[in-house]
C-alpha cells in the first residue's frame, strides 16, 4: 500500500523527522486559506498523487510542473486551481496519467544540496537498508546505473536496529559537516523508527535537503508498507486512497483474492501463485498476452471464484479467459460451481478454456458439460494455452 506525501509528511511529524510545515486543500480556496494559514513567503504547492517526479510532470491541459515555489496566498490559490481536478503526467504515471484531487501547500526552503536517503527492505542481502546518495533530487535508477559510487549501501541488523556509529557513516558519505552531522543522525534514526514501527517497505526521501539557514529536512516522501502487517496499522490503512488504486485490484482486494492487472487480453483465473505465473508464461509461449495475474488461492469458495470472474469480466480489454486449477486442497468441483454462478450471473460471451486437474476433478468436468454453456475444456498446460490463444485470435 502507498500513501500521499501529505499523509506521509503527518507520520514524518509524529515520529520527529524535520519536514517544512504544510497543510493539505482539496479546492483553490482551501490552498489560499492554507498559504495565509502558514504565513510569510516562499511556499510551494504540490500535487499529490501516488507518482513521483511531479516536479518535472506536465498536467494534461498544457499546465507546466506538479511542483510550484510561490510567494503569495493569491499565487497558491491561482496555482492549486491550475492543479485540481486536472490530469498530471510524470515518468512513473504512464501516458494516462493521474488525477489530481489535493494539494499540499509547504513552507518552501532555500536549498543548498538535495541528497538521496531511503530505508527498504533489501530481498538479495535479506536485509532492511539504507541507500544514501550525494546526488538527490535524480531518478535514483539512473544514478546507480551511471555513478555507482555516489552510492552508499548500508544493511540495518534485524534486531539492533540502525545504529548511532552507521548513522554518522552515513551523514560523512554524504559530504554533511558541523552541526548538520548531528541534525542528520537525528532524522535518519527517527525515520528508522518511523520505518520499523509502521511496518513500511519502504521509506524514500528524495530530496533529503541541505538549506541555507543550516538545515537538514526531508522535502519529498514516498512510502511503502507492507500489506501482510496492514491489519495492524489501522492508522496507515485509514490513509489508504483506493481512488489512487487500479479498479480492479481494489476489487480483488474486498474479496480476498490476489490479483495484479497487465496490458494483454487473455485473462487468467489459476490457484497458486506459482502455477498463475507458470501460466503467463505459457500464454506468452504461446503467442497470447496475459491480461492479468489471479491467485484465487488454494481454499477458494464458491463465491470467491464467482467474484474473481466478475473482476475478470469486468475488464474490457479481455478477449478470452483461461482457467487453469490445480486441484491439491481445491475441490475442482467447487472451481466448476463457481464458474457457473458467476457465468449465470454476468453472461459470457467471450471464449472461455478450462483446465481442471487433481481432486474430485471427474465431477467438476461433469459439471460443466453438464451446464450446457460453451465451455472449452483443455487437457494439461500446452493445449490450454493453444486453445485460449487461439480462440481469442479468433475474436480479435
Ligand atoms: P517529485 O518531483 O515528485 O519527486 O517532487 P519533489 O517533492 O521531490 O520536488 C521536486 C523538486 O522540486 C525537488 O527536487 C526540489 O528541487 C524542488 N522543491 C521541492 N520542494 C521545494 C522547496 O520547498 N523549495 C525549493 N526551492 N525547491 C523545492
Ligand atoms: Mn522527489
Amino acid at each position: 500500500m502507498n500513501i500521499h506525501e501529505y499523509q506521509a509528511k503527518e507520520l514524518f511529524e509524529k515520529f520527529g523527522v524535520a519536514t517544512p510545515a504544510g497543510k493539505v486543500a482539496a479546492t483553490a480556496e482551501e490552498a489560499g486559506a492554507a498559504a495565509r494559514e502558514i504565513g510569510g513567503t516562499g511556499l510551494v504547492v504540490k500535487a499529490q498523487v501516488h507518482a513521483g517526479g511531479r516536479g518535472k510532470g506536465t498536467f494534461k491541459n498544457g499546465f507546466k510542473g506538479g511542483v510550484h515555489v510561490i510567494n503569495t496566498a493569491e499565487e497558491a490559490q491561482d496555482i492549486a486551481g491550475k492543479m485540481l481536478g486536472q490530469t498530471l503526467v510524470t515518468h512513473q504515471t504512464g501516458p494516462e496519467g493521474k488525477l489530481v484531487s489535493k494539494v499540499l501547500i509547504a513552507k518552501s526552503v532555500d536549498i543548498v544540496k538535495e541528497l538521496y536517503f531511503a530505508i527498504l527492505f533489501d530481498r538479495s542481502k535479506s536485509a532492511h537498508s539504507i541507500i544514501a546518495s550525494t546526488e538527490g533530487g535524480m531518478n535514483i535508477e539512473e544514478v546507480a546505473e551511471k555513478t555507482p559510487e555516489k552510492i552508499t549501501k548500508v544493511p540495518v541488523h534485524p534486531t539492533m536496529g540502525l545504529q548511532p556509529y552507521q548513522c554518522r557513516k552515513i551523514a560523512a558519505a554524504l559530504g554533511l559537516k558541523g552541526p548538520l552531522i548531528n541534525q542528520a543522525v537525528k532524522l535518519f534514526s527517527s525515520l528508522w523508527n518511523l520505518y520499523s514501527k509502521s511496518d513500511c517497505s519502504l521509506v524514500e526521501v528524495n530530496p533529503l535537503a541541505v538549506t541555507t539557514d543550516g538545515q537538514v529536512v526531508a522535502l519529498d516522501a514516498k512510502f511503502n508498507f507492507d500489506d501482510n502487517a496492514l491489519y495492524r496499522q489501522k492508522e496507515v490503512t485509514a490513509m489508504r486512497d483506493t481512488s489512487e488504486e487500479d479498479p480492479r485490484e481494489v476489487a480483488a482486494s474486498d474479496f480476498g483474492l490476489n490479483y495484479i492487472g497487465l496490458d494483454g487480453n487473455i485473462a487468467c483465473l489459476v490457484n497458486g501463485a506459482g502455477l498463475a505465473m507458470a501460466t503467463m508464461d505459457i500464454i506468452k509461449l504461446h503467442g497470447g498476452e496475459p491480461a492479468n495475474f489471479l491467485d484465487v488461492g488454494g481454499g477458494a469458495t464458491k463465491d470467491q471464484v464467482a467474484s474473481a470472474f466478475k473482476i475478470i469480466l469486468g475488464d474490457p480489454n479481455v478477449k478470452g479467459i483461461l482457467v487453469n486449477i490445480f486441484g491439491g486442497i481445491m475441490d475442482c468441483n467447487v472451481i466448476a460451481q463457481g464458474i457457473i454462478a458467476a457465468v449465470n450471473e454476468v453472461g459470457l460471451t467471450l471464449p472461455l478454456v478450462v483446465r481442471l486437474e487433481g481432486n474430485n476433478v471427474e465431477a467438476g468436468k461433469a459439471t460443466l458439460a453438464g451446464s450446457g454453456m460453451a465451455i472449452l475444456s483443455a487437457d494439461g498446460l500446452t493445449d490450454a494455452a493453444q486453445k485460449i490463444v487461439a480462440a481469442v485470435a479468433n475474436v480479435a
